[in-house]
């Protein structure tokens, strides 16, 4: 099971792609994730990725190509992943099916969850996490408990650098110029479907589990 989850920032993709990797056991690749964890650990690609993740623009092409053929290559790959921010460019989806075909893995299936702009900025600005295992949270929809510590793992909730609104309406702007366009380049290979990200998790969830069903 090859799978892209579609969609702009904030509409539920990392949600998601938990939900799968538990119920399918396939890992979650999240180059968000990966990049932030760069950060954190103060390595060379965190440093070149920090400053534009600041600013909600894109790393460049060439790194994030690195970093996911690195990825893909890891035996917990092998049935199969969870693409979740990635391809984010054109050229990232074509040089991803470059890699598809020297690694002859199967066509992959690409999901889009949808959602509005004006609730994709409510959902981002009330957005935290637990810096420590990454449990999602809302202010509005799943607060945290009071005293901001994750009620998983103790860890403490934060908001993430880039969730603030200037940096979230940069990072719509920088989707709709270079993300966006990858939908038609889907649904032109075949096996894209695009779901309403405007209702519970577990209805978008069962409607995912119903297409990876299929
Ligand atoms: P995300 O957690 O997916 O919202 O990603 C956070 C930030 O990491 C983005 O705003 C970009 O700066 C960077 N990033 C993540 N994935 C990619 C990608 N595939 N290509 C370029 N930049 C990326």
């Amino acid at each position: 099971m090859h799978l892209i989850l579609f969609g702009a920032p904030g509409v539920g993709k990392g949600t998601q792609a938990k939900l799968i990797s538990k119920n399918f056991n396939i890992p979650q690749i999240s180059t968000g994730d990966m990049l932030r964890d760069a950060v954190k650990n103060k390595t060379e690609l965190g440093k070149k990725a920090s400053l534009l993740m600041n600013q909600g623009k894109l790393v460049p092409d060439e790194i994030m190509l690195e970093l996911i053929r690195d990825r893909i290559s890891h035996n917990d790959c092998k049935s199969g992943f969870i693409l979740d921010g990635f391809p984010r460019t054109i050229a990232q989806a074509k040089e991803l099916d470059k890699l598809f075909s020297e690694l002859q893995l199967p066509d992959v299936t690409c999901i889009e969850i949808n959602v509005p702009d004006e609730e994709i900025i409510n959902r981002l600005v009330s957005r935290r996490l637990c810096e420590q295992c990454g449990t999602d949270y809302n202010l509005i929809t799943n607060p945290p408990p009071e005293n901001m510590r994750c009620d998983k793992c103790g860890g403490t909730i934060i908001q993430r650098k880039d969730d603030n609104e200037e940096t979230i309406s940069n990072r719509l702007k920088v989707y709709l110029a270079q993300t966006a366009p990858l939908k038609e380049y889907y649904q032109h290979k075949g096996a894209f479907f695009s779901i309403d990200g405007l209702r519970s998790i577990e209805e978008i969830r069962d409607d995912i589990f119903g297409i990876l069903k299929q």
